[in-house]
């Protein structure tokens, strides 16, 4: 994947990131994908010396663990997420923001249905 970069991030709502690539794509993911794929150690569990540590009690759901206070790029390479819940530990390399959002973005059906019915609550 050579050289694939984000253009642009943009937060439509509180609860969406939306990206732009130099591939010309965008895509719109739901900030609750990013967090449950949050790629550090603390999320993902570790290898030490070729074994696998998992940390399950961090799955419990916290407070404003889906949401976004800021995001900050890091260098050139990647983009680090500080939650609500003050979970700030998250790299994401723009490879792995890349894979998340061809795996995982959402439809402009399903952006439209989540915005009506946001409408409807408000
Ligand atoms: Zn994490």
């Amino acid at each position: 994947m050579p050289n694939i970069l984000p253009i642009k991030i943009e937060r439509p709502n509180q609860y969406m990131l939306k990206t732009t690539w130099t591939t010309n794509e965008e895509f719109v993911i739901l900030l609750s994908v990013l967090r449950e794929n949050c790629p550090c150690a603390q999320c993902q569990g570790e290898t030490i010396m070729g074994t696998h540590y998992a940390f399950p009690m961090l799955q419990i759901a916290k407070p404003g663990q889906n949401s976004l206070k800021q995001i900050v790029p890091v260098g050139n390479y990647a983009l680090q997420f500080f939650w609500e819940d003050e979970h700030t530990t998250g790299i994401y390399t723009w490879e792995y923001l890349y894979s998340l959002c061809t795996s995982y973005s959402l439809r402009s059906d399903e952006i439209e249905k989540l915005l009506e019915s946001e409408r409807q609550k408000s």
